[in-house]
């Protein structure tokens, strides 16, 4: 349902969290986020309110990072329960997914991963996209290409952003009948689902547009000659000949 993704120098824990809330309008049944730091995947997730997200968090804190996506999820496939929130994650726990709309063919693929040995936890449409993309993380080490490939396997209306903890300075997004916006800082950059979850950032937005997979990678060299550390931003299209 609401969807926000972050990459930059502030915590993206808070950042995520605080866009959260701002589409909290929307309606939702559950919450969740993941972050990226010291070389891992770190996510919670819960059922209800943010506040019931926030408090989980405060039992059981994340390591800060500057790498971070958020879900408020209203659920079609699968009650809404801690399992069937979001974030989705593979089975090493290495990728993590939001979604919002919904996978028709999912079942197929979760027929097909399962033949393969994955083991899939959730009643959810979702969790087959993580685990596809763990396979084809595997085979390409990049996350964007990654996601180009999976969602020419996908049918359906969604909007997807992931996190790879092999690639922590990187957020990839795309979107198919369903929208997602690119925001974009001074040395950070945002997706979301609606642009009030980073208005309070910047007011620089760029709408992704259909069958377009969107990368935010944080480039520490500045160049040449040093300097800042900035956040790139490139669109390209999955819907292409693979
Ligand atoms: N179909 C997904 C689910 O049920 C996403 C729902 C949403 O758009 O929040 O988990």
């Amino acid at each position: 349902c609401g969807i926000v993704g972050y990459v930059g120098g502030q915590s993206a824990l808070d950042v995520v969290v605080a866009g959260l809330k701002r589409l909290e309008y929307r309606g939702y049944d559950s919450a969740g986020v993941a972050v990226l730091a010291d070389g891992g995947l770190a996510a919670g997730k819960k059922a209800g309110k943010l506040v019931n997200l926030e408090k989980e968090l405060v039992g059981r804190p994340l390591p800060a990072g500057g790498t971070g996506i958020g879900h408020t999820r209203w659920a079609t496939h699968g009650g809404p329960t801690d399992t069937n929130a979001h974030p989705h994650l593979d089975n090493a726990g290495r990728v993590a997914v939001v979604h919002n709309g919904i996978i028709e063919n999912f079942a197929a693929l979760r027929d097909e991963l399962a033949e393969r040995g994955h083991e899939l936890v959730s009643e959810t449409d979702t969790e087959v996209v993580a685990h596809l993309l763990a396979e084809s993380f595997s085979s390409c080490g990049d996350l964007a290409e990654s996601m180009r490939l999976v969602c020419r396997r996908l049918d359906g209306a969604f909007t997807l952003v992931a996190v790879h903890a092999d690639e922590p300075d990187v957020v990839v997004g795309a979107r198919r009948n369903s929208p997602l916006v690119v925001g974009v800082g001074e040395g950070e950059a945002f997706l979301a689902s609606d642009v009030a979850a980073f208005i309070a950032h910047t007011r620089s937005a760029i709408e992704l547009g259909q069958d377009q997979v969107v990368e935010l990678r944080r480039d520490e060299s500045g160049g040449k000659g040093g300097g800042s550390a900035g956040v790139s931003v490139s669109v390209t299209d999955f819907h292409g000949a693979p």
